[in-house]
């Protein structure tokens, strides 16, 4: 049995490896010829939107899915959907995932709390979002945006109008900025049966946009309990088929969603070796119909991204019980190359040997 993957980044990559044990075979769709996916299955080369290429994968896989959301909803629709091909997840979770104010408007549709925001189009729009909402806040682009690129923070309304010249040729959104206590993300799969698998919540740190550590699991059990009640009311919405993410930000105990991923998420890449079943494998029994595996988890998770490139690999091994994962991909400011996780038997020694790892991968970055 073919598996479809449109995008052959690191999490397609990771899929396959998750895939080869149960005996399923990968195919993918790329542009690049580097891609990480490539060193472990097949890939057609060629734009995300090649007629050919996709229909290709369509005739020749059982079902398709993507690796990352920023692909064309509309090339998809016509040359695979169209074509009789089996898509997983929705294609309207996709294009809703692709929008923030979609997005935006999706989560206050079922009622899970969110920044507040306005559509900006124009200046005028800029003024009367400002008004509306307040500073400070943050103009991102509506669409196309990863890693916190195409966002700009705004003290003051100067700071907004240089956001403006900066990013405003194509649709904003501007939202307020939440002081937040501290991020959270939820991930679950759930099958066309209805049957869901949601795992254990994850802490998360950013840097400059860039997730650079999680810690799972995460939290009292009050935020595990709303955050999944948040993604299931998601998931039954689309009648999602594999995985889905919501991110959040923590803000006196409420959790207010900042955005969803239509797809197995960064954060959730400790379940490989801290969960009885990995996001990857999961993503593959949803949207082939299989039993949905175990979320439980196996211990305390910590896992840090790698940024940049790959440290020395003798100081990172000799930690003990450290899982390194490199992706194969060439070193490049700010790119994730890779990633490695610790699962430990309590939540302090977890912390405590997170702290040390990010010392030497990230000095200076604060740990909540
Ligand atoms: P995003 O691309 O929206 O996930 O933004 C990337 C990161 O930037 C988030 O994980 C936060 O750390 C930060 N960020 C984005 N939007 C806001 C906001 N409205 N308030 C506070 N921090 C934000």
């Amino acid at each position: 049995m073919t598996v479809g993957i449109v995008g052959a980044g690191q999490l397609g990559r990771m899929l396959a490896l998750a895939g080869y044990p149960l005996g399923l075979d990968f195919m993918f769709l790329d542009p690049a010829h580097d891609a990480p996916a490539g060193r472990v299955a097949p890939v057609l080369h060629g734009p995300f939107t090649d007629a050919k290429l996709l229909s290709w994968l369509a005739r020749e896989c059982e079902v398709l899915t993507f690796d990352w959301e920023n692909i064309s909803v509309e090339a998809l629709r016509a040359h695979a959907a169209g074509r009789g091909a089996r898509i997983c997840p929705p294609i309207t979770a996709l294009a809703t995932a692709q929008d923030r104010v979609s997005e935006k408007r999706l989560f206050e549709r079922l009622g899970i709390p969110t920044t507040r925001w306005r559509a900006v189009g124009s200046r005028a729009q800029l003024e009367r979002a400002l008004r509306e909402v307040g500073l400070p806040g943050v103009l991102k682009t509506r669409r196309l945006g990863y890693d916190g690129k195409g966002q700009a923070l705004a003290r003051t309304p100067e700071d907004a109008h240089r956001g403006w010249d900066e990013l405003g040729k194509v649709p904003l959104i501007y939202e307020e900025w939440v002081p937040f206590d501290c991020e959270v993300s939820i991930i679950g799969a759930r099958s066309a049966n209805g049957e869901t698998a949601i795992y254990p919540l994850n802490g998360n740190v950013h840097s400059q946009g860039i997730l650079r550590l999680t810690r799972a699991p995460y939290g009292p059990p009050g935020w595990q309990r709303v955050a999944a009640r948040h993604l299931r009311r998601c998931l039954t919405h689309f009648r999602y088929v594999g995985v889905l993410t919501i991110e959040f930000f923590v803000r006196k105990g409420r959790l207010i969603a900042n955005e969803m991923a239509p797809r197995v998420h960064n954060s959730g890449h400790w379940t490989i070796e801290g969960c009885a079943t990995s996001q990857f494998e999961n993503h593959l029994r949803a949207i082939l119909g299989l039993p949905l595996g175990s979320t439980r988890p196996l211990g305390f998770s910590a896992m840090a991204n790698l940024i940049g490139d790959i440290p020395p690999r003798d100081g990172l091994l000799r930690r003990e019980g450290l899982h390194l994962h490199d992706y194969g991909k060439q070193p490049r400011p700010g790119r994730k190359v890779g990633h490695c996780t610790l699962v430990e038997p309590t939540a302090v020694r977890r912390d405590r040997r997170a702290r040390q790892l990010l010392a030497e991968l990230a000095p200076g970055l604060r740990i909540p």
